[in-house]
């Protein structure tokens, strides 16, 4: 075996954004971590943590700087060597990004699933045996919902384990835990790497379990300070906050907020959506998928009650495949929503293609609107308003759909103003979100 670091990196400087914009966000950073080294990394929220890992793990590309991750060079990377690099990693996050359709044990296999051609009974075998050793033997059938935040969290740690990585990356693994439930993960954590001779490089602010650390280094704007452990618990990220409800609390939980709550919820996101959704779990397009869905499901519910429609959809711009795509939740029966449909035809097609929004207030006098959508669902619709929603590059990326304004009056130019006062935030978080998605499927299909 060779006494090689596991994960060496020098002089690495890191930026975000562009021209005047550019902001340097690490500073020449090196750090050596050893095999079986289990390594905590703390510091105050913002300063770096999320980005030196993310780098590490091959999540981001190298922009300054050599990383050598298990022997290999992550700057300059060919895309194949760093999905590589990423298989032999076992990623932990701060919410547990189980898919709930999912019973523990199909949990743990998607990671096998993922990562290789491993046959079906073998991978039953290997995720029953990662379950057992984190202490869900019970479990194995049991679904996301029926487990508690710390057992969830435990499957999460079986489904980074079972594929035997010699590195560990976990981000803020307890924050979402309870003291107790906390401390567990992270022992069991501890005493599985030190079985299975694994590398552990762990993110937190939780200073109570800084003590299962052979060594703990602190990065502060930027900068690794010295080893003395910064101890400063601060307040968990708007969005990781959110991610971390499941679907209903979500909902509830946007339904709840102010106009002016909202916005600044909006402004917040906006910031910090784009980081979060590259950490989570980028290997898995389902997780991704579901959050999107998650997000569109909640947003849409608040357009509709801003501009008190009676129904409300937005539609997400697929121009490889030209057409209209929407998968929402309805919050009050559960049932699932997928609608695709031709990007070029009626009143969708005509504000995709312009920009411009369209007001209808009498749909069966306008020729656009096309009748058989009421025909096949019962549905009467009176009125409608379809609004553009730009990208950054100011191409219609999206479009909302209001129909039946409340009470007798149709949709008014108020409403036209009011939806564009938050489109910008709403704009880059579905882009995000649904630019990523797309990124994930071109590189599942190469
Ligand atoms: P930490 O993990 O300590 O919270 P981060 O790596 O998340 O630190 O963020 C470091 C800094 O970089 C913060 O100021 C954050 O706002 C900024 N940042 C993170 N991701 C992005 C991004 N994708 N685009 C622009 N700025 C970002
Ligand atoms: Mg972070």
């Amino acid at each position: 075996m060779s006494t090689e670091p596991v994960v060496k990196v020098r002089n690495v400087n890191h930026y975000y954004g562009k021209g005047l914009l550019r902001k340097q966000i690490l500073f020449d950073i090196s750090l050596d971590i050893h095999p079986g080294e289990i390594v905590i990394m703390s510091g105050p929220s913002g300063s770096g943590k999320t980005t030196l890992l993310s780098l590490i793990g091959g999540l981001r590309s190298v922009h300054e700087g050599s990383l050598q991750i298990l022997s290999h060079e992550l700057n300059g990377a060919s895309p194949r060597l760093l999905e590589n690099v990423r298989k032999q990693i076992g990623f932990i996050f701060q919410a547990h990004n189980l898919l709930t359709s999912l019973t523990s044990s199909q949990n743990v296999q998607m990671s096998l699933v993922l990562n290789d051609a491993i046959a079906m009974e073998e991978a039953q075998q290997r995720s029953q045996a990662a379950l057992n050793s984190v202490g869900l033997g019970q479990h194995i059938h049991a679904y996301p919902h029926q487990l508690s935040g710390g057992q969830k969290q435990r499957v999460a740690i079986a489904r980074a384990l079972v594929n035997r990585p010699p590195l560990i990356l976990a981000d803020e693994p307890t924050a979402a835990l309870d003291k107790v439930s906390g401390r567990d993960v992270v022992e069991l954590m501890q005493k599985l790497a030190k079985q299975q001779g694994c590398t552990i490089l762990l993110v937190t602010h939780d200073n109570r379990i800084l003590d299962i650390a052979d060594r703990i280094i602190s990065l502060e704007d930027g900068r690794l300070a010295s080893a003395k452990a910064q101890m400063v618990l601060e307040m968990q990220s708007t969005l990781s906050t959110l991610l971390q409800r499941d679907e209903e609390e979500l909902n509830r939980h946007v339904d709840q907020l102010s106009m002016a709550e909202f916005m600044t919820l909006l402004q917040n996101l906006q910031g910090e959506s784009e980081q979060l959704l590259q950490t989570v779990d980028i290997l898995s397009q389902y997780a991704l998928e579901k959050k999107l869905e998650e997000m569109m499901s909640a947003l849409t519910l608040k357009v509709s009650q801003l501009l008190q429609a009676d129904r409300a959809v937005i539609f997400l711009v697929d121009r490889v495949k030209q057409r209209l795509w929407s998968r929402v939740t309805r919050y009050e029966t559960k049932e699932v929503l997928e609608i695709s449909q031709p990007l070029d035809t009626g009143i969708s097609g005509y504000v995709v293609a312009t920009g411009k929004s369209l007001n209808i207030p009498d749909a069966y006098s306008d020729s656009r609107f096309n009748p058989d959508i009421d025909r096949e669902t019962g549905y009467q619709t009176r009125n409608l308003l379809c609004l553009p929603i730009m990208d950054r590059k100011n191409q219609v990326f999206a479009i909302a759909l209001l129909v039946n304004k409340m009470g007798d009056q149709p949709f008014d130019s108020e409403d036209e103003s009011r939806f564009r006062e938050f489109t910008k935030s709403l704009s880059i978080i579905l882009e995000t979100s649904f630019s990523l998605l797309q990124q994930y499927r071109e590189r599942v299909a190469l």
